[in-house]
């Protein structure tokens, strides 16, 4: 089966890799098929498609877009698109723009129980100046020797109920899914089983991305079990939606995952780079 990675972040959004190092990378490490896929961003598509075609791989353009819905935070994956496409880049543009302010918010809720100066602390860290993350905070809250690494840092600062947490609200499930169609692409429904929605909710989910003309589901990615991909792999065939891998590989020193090195899709389903042939670059 072809080695497809078709999810992954760089300083564009809250990777540590440029697209170069990664585009280098992922074809070190055997990728065929690849998208880089920033949060909120579209920025870095011309520089991952240049870097690819230098390194012999083909390429999907690529985004990670950040959506509400049913009051948790949902990612959709665009693959495919124009990226030239100007309703995209504004949606986009949108759904960033609420990002520096919660992040001055979230310094004042760390400031509240004797983390100062996190805001300037999680700047250092970021590559975009529109795509301030919690990644971000977390870097710095390891170097402030806060906590040990950053999944101890979501966890006692960065999640729902802890000190540095914000809720937000992003895009609109239909919006994302309508800027990611319309610009030629397709829509597909990241990490799954990284949400805690009930069986309603989540029924819920994939009817509405459906009925909005969403298409795909990551059946296989970094934070997936087996078990979990072989579940998904069932709905995908439920909901007739093709199926995705992608690592969502950010950074050599934190991912478990690396680019290119993760199971083949389940038999029986239909890999989105099929459906997505003819927009293969
Ligand atoms: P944001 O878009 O600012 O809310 O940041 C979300 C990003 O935080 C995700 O894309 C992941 O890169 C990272 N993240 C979320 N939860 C965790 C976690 N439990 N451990 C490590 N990183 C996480
Ligand atoms: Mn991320
Ligand atoms: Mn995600
Ligand atoms: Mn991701």
């Amino acid at each position: 089966m072809l080695n497809a990675d078709l999810h992954c972040h760089s300083t564009v959004s809250d990777g540590t890799l440029t697209p170069e190092a990664l585009a280098e990378r992922a074809k070190a490490n055997g990728v065929e098929l690849w998208s880089l896929t920033d949060h909120d961003e579209i920025g870095g598509q011309q520089r991952a498609l240049d870097a690819a075609r230098s390194q012999g791989m083909k390429y999907l353009t690529g985004t990670e877009i950040s959506v509400t819905f049913a009051g948790q935070t949902v990612h959709i994956v665009g693959l495919g698109f124009d990226h030239r496409n100007t309703a995209l880049s504004e949606g986009l543009s949108r759904t960033r723009g609420g990002r520096g302010e919660r992040a001055r918010e979230m310094s004042e809720g760390l400031a509240k129980v004797g983390i100062q100066g996190a805001y300037e602390g999680a700047l250092k860290y970021v590559g975009n100046p529109e795509l301030i993350s919690r990644t971000h905070f977390a870097r710095f809250l390891v170097e402030a020797g806060v906590c040990k690494d950053t999944p101890e840092v979501f966890r006692k600062y960065l999640t729902e109920g802890k000190p540095g947490f914000v809720p937000h609200r992003w895009a609109r499930l239909q919006d994302a899914v309508q800027w990611i169609t319309d610009a030629g692409g397709m829509a597909i429904i990241a990490h799954p089983a990284r949400y805690s929605f009930t069986p309603n909710e989540e029924y819920a989910l994939f009817t509405e991305f459906k009925a909005h003309g969403g298409r795909g589901v990551e059946v296989v990615t970094g934070s997936h079990s087996s078990q979990e991909a072989l579940r998904y792999a069932e709905t995908a065939i439920e909901f007739g939606l093709a199926a995705s891998r992608g690592s969502d590989f950010h950074s050599p020193d934190e991912s478990h995952t690396d680019l290119g090195a993760l199971p083949f899709l389940p038999g029986q389903l239909t890999p989105v780079w099929e459906v997505l042939a003819d927009r293969i670059q």
